[in-house]
């Protein structure tokens, strides 16, 4: 049996585990490796390592940590095909799903290289007699990011790269279902050159969080997962003194006005709701059709999902593979049969696919759900499945209360013609990312992502400049020098004198 090891201070880092955590391939149902689960003792070994690098990291030149960051993304870039197999066997998404994981994940890297831009101060020149004052950003020291099991590369590049070329060492708990990728990244970031301890892994499950959010040697958090774990990420933290940006789940609502091109706005959507088998945080759940178009739209989107082919990912063809694990698999047909069971019609049901040689994955067929009461758990709870539910409403305006009524804020989209009503939508919808008919408006990394609501805790969104913003803290200093025109001292407070 495989074990996957830590890796703190440059190299693999077997420390003092607390204990083994089984690692599944949830197309075949296989234990294929173990996770060395960190005991508190590891996570102090990686903080004092981390500590210790950062000292002499923040004072690297930009333009060393530059090159650094350029050598990194030709790694990655070389790495593709390592980097994705390894998110299919843990993860289970599609292969050419892996790989678009990553290159978004990249573009964090592509933002990180020409960073110098956002992170330059400000200057200004004779404020008083004499007197300039400039700002600075300054590293934050030891930040540690805590990632979902969805986007094994993907969500700690929206941390590492900007983390790090900000000066900060840093400490990632990859999720204990696809832990492999960080491994790879860690190894990576050692061949592009960066310093031994200035990025390191420490594996586990809540106890080993419980730690990282009390621990006195970490000065800040990046969460991505569920919004009850980001509850407890943002409290426990923030009480421990630490900055935190918690971003948690959501439920994506699409709206489709019956001006829309119904054709287009269905292959989106199918896309949308069953792409990665549901598993995104910016996956499209719920569709809230207006003014009598839902039986054809619902029709096109069946006739484009069941082309959709089910399968291992790893396997030519395959668009959509397995949910991540059993309980995840019998957690998504309860809500679908207590939906049922309570009056909605099952219009495409993939609750009983069986994949074919596959017959241990944890697979369902994309499913769509109709006459959905809005008091369901179908439609509350994240369902984080191949589940759609389609909603028909009689206005807009009943359509967009629906909406903005959710706790949830991460993304909505709009699908129509008409401009005018795109652009109000996008004034009064009541989230953080907004796609007009893009179902998926999942930001470029040069703007930074994050939800509203529920959907992200704290007032940091991620990566791009919100990003450099969170990893580092201003510093505003004034200057006189004493030929320099400057007056002689005042007892007074006064600038314009
Ligand atoms: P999760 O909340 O179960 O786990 C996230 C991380 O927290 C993992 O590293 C896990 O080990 C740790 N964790 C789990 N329970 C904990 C507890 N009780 N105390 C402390 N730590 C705990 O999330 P998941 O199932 O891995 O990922 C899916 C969720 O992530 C979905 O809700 C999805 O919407 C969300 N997500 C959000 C975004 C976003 O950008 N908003 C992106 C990706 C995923």
């Amino acid at each position: 049996m495989r074990t996957i090891e830590q890796w703190v201070g440059g190299q693999p880092f077997y420390g003092d585990p607390a204990g083994r955590i089984p690692v599944e391939n949830p197309a075949t149902g296989d234990v294929i490796a173990e996770l060395l689960e960190a005991s508190p003792a590891d996570l102090d070994d990686a903080v004092r390592v981390a500590a210790e690098a950062q000292k002499e990291w923040a004072r690297t030149p930009l333009a060393k940590r530059t090159a650094m960051m350029f050598t990194m993304r030709e790694l990655v870039l070389a790495h593709e095909d390592e980097l994705a197999r390894a998110i299919v066997t843990e993860h289970g998404k599609d292969y050419s799903d892996a790989v678009g994981e990553i290159q978004r994940g990249r573009e964090t890297l592509d933002f990180a290289c020409g960073i110098g831009s956002t992170l330059r101060g400000d200057y200004s020149f004779d404020v008083s007699a004499g007197i300039d004052v400039h700002s600075i950003r300054q590293p934050l020291g030891v930040v540690a990011g805590i990632c979902p099991f969805n986007f094994p590369v993907m969500v700690p590049m929206w941390m590492h790269p900007l983390a790090i070329m900000t000066g900060n060492s840093f400490i990632l708990k990859p999720a204990a279902q696809t832990p492999s990728a960080s491994l790879i990244i860690a190894r990576l970031y050692r061949e592009a050159g960066l310093p031994d301890g200035v990025f390191n892994v420490v594996s586990g499950e809540r106890d080993i969080v419980a730690h990282i959010l009390t621990h006195p040697g970490i000065d800040a958090i990046s969460f991505v997962g569920s919004t009850p774990v980001a509850h407890i990420v943002r409290d426990t933290a923030t009480a421990h003194g630490k900055r935190v940006q918690a971003l948690g789940g959501a439920n994506n609502h699409a709206i489709v006005l019956p001006d829309a091109d119904l054709e287009f706005a269905a292959t989106h959507i199918s896309a949308a709701a069953f792409g990665a088998a549901g598993e995104r945080c910016m996956a499209l759940p719920i569709v809230v059709t207006v003014g009598g178009i839902g039986n054809e739209l619902v029709d096109r989107i069946a006739h484009h999902a069941k082309k959709i082919r089910v399968g291992d990912g790893m396997d030519e063809g395959v668009d959509m593979g397995p949910v991540i694990s059993a309980t995840a698999r019998q957690r998504i047909i309860a809500l679908v049969d207590e939906a049922e069971r309570d009056g909605a019609r099952v219009v495409l049901d993939g609750r009983g696919l069986v994949v074919e040689g596959r017959e241990g994955g944890h697979f369902l067929g994309p499913t769509i759900v109709t006459g959905v009461s809005t008091d369901s758990t179908l439609y509350h709870q994240e369902v984080f499945g191949p589940v759609l539910t389609v909603l028909e409403v009689d206005t807009y305006e009943d359509a967009i209360d629906l909406v903005n009524a959710s706790p949830f804020g991460n993304g909505a989209a709009i699908f129509t013609n008409d401009g005018g009503m795109a652009r109000r939508f996008t004034l009064e919808v009541e989230a953080g990312m907004v796609g007009v008919n893009v179902p998926i408006p999942t930001p470029v990394a040069y703007y930074s992502f994050g939800g509203w609501k529920e959907s992200l805790l704290g007032d940091r969104h991620i990566h791009g400049p919100e990003g450099v913003s969170f990893y580092t803290r201003a510093k505003v200093i004034t200057t006189r020098w004493p030929d320099a025109g400057a007056h002689g001292a005042t007892m007074s407070f006064r600038r314009d004198e």
